[in-house]
């Protein structure tokens, strides 16, 4: 039998609820904030403690069979993983932002101005779908200071309650992709048996929960 390894985020916003469905499926493992990898006694799986942006490529090239990642993160590497299920935590939504007091309040008015954005794949496949010319500025974290800074006209970000926008003084004015974390597996080995046994035991933890 064949020994799996699941990528989960080391820490961060998912981490918790994602030790937390494993441990509800009955899996014993330790877990230790300073090992990145940890073995499972009770069930042939391996679980690797990794940043979450790394968790889409691990598991397209087979490094990781499955992992627990936000979809925005999965689209935004175009890793080719498989999908196998919806976890119901993590959820937030990508939108653009601008200054309360700005005019534009459609894609169209983004035409020719500058947008600060973490994820400029998402946002580029979504203005070009929308035939919008803005340049994407790239921008690693913070991007909620931009507009006020004078360094964009508008930003790309995820938000879940809003607080950050408004306490930075912007509002959303459209929604691009919605979000959540999810179950992906190295395409091909979804219909591995303690693959499928892994998958069922986390569906049934979610029905418990409805
Ligand atoms: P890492 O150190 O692993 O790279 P990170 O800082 O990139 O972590 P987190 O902020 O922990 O990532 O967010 C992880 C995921 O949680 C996001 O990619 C997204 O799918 C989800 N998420 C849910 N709500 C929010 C939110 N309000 N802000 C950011 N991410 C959120
Ligand atoms: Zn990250």
């Amino acid at each position: 039998m064949k020994t799996l390894k699941i990528a989960i985020q080391k820490s961060g916003r998912l981490n918790e609820k994602s030790v937390e469905i494993l441990k509800n499926c009955g899996l014993s493992f330790e877990n230790y904030k300073s090992s990145l990898i940890s073995t499972v006694t009770n069930f042939p799986l391996e679980i690797l403690f990794l940043r979450d942006d790394d968790i889409p490529e691990y598991v397209q090239d087979g490094i990781a069979d499955l992992g627990i990642v936000g979809e925005n993160v999965i689209v935004e590497t175009g890793a080719n993983v498989s999908y196998l299920q919806k976890l119901g935590f993590g959820k937030c939504s990508l939108k653009i932002a601008v200054k309360n007091d700005s005019d534009i309040d459609s894609v169209a008015k983004l035409d020719g101005k500058v947008i600060a954005t973490s994820y400029p794949v998402i946002l580029d496949k979504y203005l070009k779908a929308n035939q919008v010319n803005a340049q994407i500025r790239n921008i690693s974290g913070s991007v909620e200071i931009g507009p006020g800074l004078g360094l964009s006209d508008a930003i790309f970000d995820i938000v879940s309650t809003g607080g950050t926008l408004k306490n930075n003084g912007l509002k959303p004015f459209t929604s691009v992709m919605n979000s959540e974390a999810v179950l992906v597996a190295t395409p091909g080995l979804e219909f591995n048996t303690e693959v499928v046994e892994l998958v069922q035991r986390i569906q049934s933890v979610l029905r418990a929960r409805t």
